[in-house]
């Protein structure tokens, strides 16, 4: 299926808070090695089985922590089997729980050297964002590098640092196997691309971003759009709709291979920049 956006989630953290099984879901896979298991509809965050212990990219929110652990002990997997929690980046429905996770599972935790001070410098503008929300400070254990891709097992995510949403804003890409045919899937999921805090309004608020970032953003699209991806996942499960086919997964099926949805993607997430800068 091509790519295709769907509607933000309306009031999400107060709905999360106080009606969860509005948003709830099950999790599902989306590659050979790879599921979604945020359980609720909002934030993505996915669950890499490397063969040799476990990689969380992302968790979205306290008040959903419980959603995202029942949904990786419902697969059958131990948190204390994640070794690595990778941060997108460092607003508070990405990494809203990664305090309690790491305590729960004794992963390290990653995130990128300029979110990670963006964090400690403007936690009203990362962290502490929504009257609804809990989220707990947290110290990185380990920062990201390009020249230096995180293996575990038999996966080694590249990490890219794509900033405009964020400062340190980073973007994971790697390879999964189909155990059955063979064929290797190149998988990415971009690190942010919320056009909400790329907008004149946003940038005169703000003690941190500058509009320098946007024109990054805009300046590093085609570059982007130009990396092979087989299978793109969604930082926000709106951004690119995934969980119409959850539970259709099987590795004869592949229900999100398409090759034409990354760059797609991007293209439409240009667009809503632009489109908010002619506003
Ligand atoms: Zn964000």
């Amino acid at each position: 299926m091509s790519f295709r956006c769907i509607p933000a989630t309306k009031d999400p953290v107060a709905t999360l808070a106080y009606n969860p099984w509005t948003l709830a879901i099950e999790p599902f896979q989306v590659s050979p090695q790879t599921w979604y298991v945020a359980g609720q509809t909002w934030v993505g965050c996915y669950l890499i089985d490397t063969g040799d212990g476990l990689i969380l990219i992302d968790t979205a929110i306290p008040e959903s922590l419980y959603l995202l652990v029942n949904s990786i002990t419902s697969l059958g997997y131990s948190p204390k089997d994640i070794k690595k929690i990778l941060i997108s980046h460092a607003h508070f429905d990405h990494c809203g729980g990664a305090r309690a996770m790491k305590e729960l599972t004794g992963a390290e935790l990653y995130m990128s050297k300029e979110d990670t001070e963006f964090m400690e410098q403007c936690p009203e503008e990362t962290v502490v964002l929504d009257p609804d929300s809990h989220p707990q400070m947290f110290t990185v254990d380990r920062y990201y590098s390009e020249d230096e891709p995180i293996t575990l097992g038999n996966i080694t995510i590249h990490t890219v640092l794509t900033p405009g949403h964020t400062i340190g804003c980073t973007s994971f890409f790697w390879t999964e196997t189909n155990p059955v045919t063979g064929a290797e899937y190149k998988i990415a999921m971009h690190g942010g691309v919320g056009a909400n805090t790329m907008n004149d309004g946003y940038y005169a608020a703000s003690r941190y971003l500058t509009p320098a970032l946007r024109e990054r953003f805009l300046a590093d699209a085609e570059k982007m759009k130009a990396i092979p991806v087989d299978i793109a996942l969604p930082s926000h499960p709106n951004q690119i709709e995934i969980t119409d086919r959850a539970g259709t997964y099987s590795h004869a099926n592949q229900p999100y291979l398409d090759s034409t949805v990354w760059a797609d993607f991007i293209e439409e997430r240009v667009r809503q920049v632009k489109a908010l800068m002619d506003k």
